[in-house]
């Protein structure tokens, strides 16, 4: 079971990824320094230091599947689900 605060939803759009809304800043639609192909990778288990372009805070990935990326830590976003 993938611990949901660790989680958050990315996009592709041909090679780009991006996410929808920055997990620390909250800037929309931001472009990640990353190829859709190392998301095979990250999920064959290599790691992954994403510095987000919008406000350069750092998230260790560790895993990623079709829809999530998986990172080492809590996201700041993610702290209190549905609550
Ligand atoms: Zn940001």
């Amino acid at each position: 079971m993938v611990p949901f605060e660790r989680t958050w939803p990315y996009e592709t759009l041909g090679s780009d990824v991006y996410v929808l809304e920055c997990p620390f800043c909250s800037r929309p639609n931001v472009l990640l320094p990353m190829k859709k192909e190392e998301l095979k990778e990250l999920h064959d288990g290599k790691k992954k230091l994403l510095v987000f372009p919008c406000c350069y805070n750092r998230l260790k990935l560790v895993d990623a599947d079709g829809d999530y990326l998986l990172a080492d830590r809590t996201i700041p976003k993610r702290k209190n689900p549905l609550s």
